[in-house]
């Protein structure tokens, strides 16, 4: 019988691409590489690493495809609370790196004064879902307008009055006149996993990752 590989999906370029190889390095894994670029092999244990979009992800831990993954608790959550999965993945832990805010934000003009001064207005983001919970948290009827990127020029273009956007350093925000008034999702990488019991072949493989994460994490205290 071929040997069990734990399969771990991680985004291939972008902000928690860096962080995740590094994670995985300082734990004794080195990941070579694949010529087709979507597969990533671990020589030191039984892993297989898959090398997808961040929004991909979740849907393939929850689906089976991968064992576990990392990505933004932001993606994790939308997913989670847009229910597209009956059994979606599962957050097993907080991994510390890629850390940014969901963020309200409005016209530096607006004298903005809390979150009533949305009611009826336009909020342009890429988190509906996030973006929606919160409003409903904060008591406030307002219309959320999906946009998959840029979302930072929707009020120049008068298609929103406010966003709801990812911020780290805010210049971005700054740069198209915008100001960031309230926090609505704290973030930063998380592993997640597959919701099914593994076998024990993999649980094993998956303990002594989670093992050297640990050391890892607890190393940067
Ligand atoms: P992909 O091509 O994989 O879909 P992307 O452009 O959607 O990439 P990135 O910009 O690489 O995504 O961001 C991935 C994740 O990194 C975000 O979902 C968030 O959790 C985190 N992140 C950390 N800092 C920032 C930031 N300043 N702006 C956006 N995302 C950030
Ligand atoms: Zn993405």
């Amino acid at each position: 019988m071929a040997e069990e590989r734990l399969r771990i999906a991680i985004q291939k370029s972008g902000r928690l691409s860096d962080g995740s190889f590094e994670l995985l390095k300082s734990c004794g894994l080195k990941v070579s590489r694949g010529r087709d670029k979507l597969y990533g092999r671990v020589q030191e244990m039984p892993i297989d690493v898959l090398l997808l979009r961040d929004d991909d992800i979740p849907a393939f831990v929850a689906d089976n495809a991968c064992d576990i993954g990392i990505v933004g608790q932001n993606v994790f959550e939308e997913e989670l609370l847009s229910e597209t999965h009956e059994a979606p993945a599962e957050e097993v832990m907080q991994l510390g790196f890629a850390r940014c805010r969901l963020m309200l934000a409005a016209p530096k003009e607006w004298n903005f004064d809390g979150a009533n001064d949305l009611a009826s207005k336009r909020i342009a983001t890429s988190y509906p879902a996030l973006t929606k919970a919160w409003l409903e948290r904060e008591g406030v009827e307002a219309k959320v307008v999906m946009m998959k990127g840029s979302v930072e020029v929707a009020p120049r273009l008068k298609i929103a009055d406010a966003v709801c956007d990812i911020v780290s350093t805010g210049a971005t925000l700054d740069a198209n006149g915008l100001k960031p008034v309230a926090t609505v999702f704290d973030s930063e990488a998380i592993l997640i996993r597959n919701a099914e019991k593994f076998s024990a072949e993999k649980q094993a493989i998956f303990d002594a990752l989670i093992k050297r994460i640990n050391g890892v994490l607890r190393s940067k205290d």
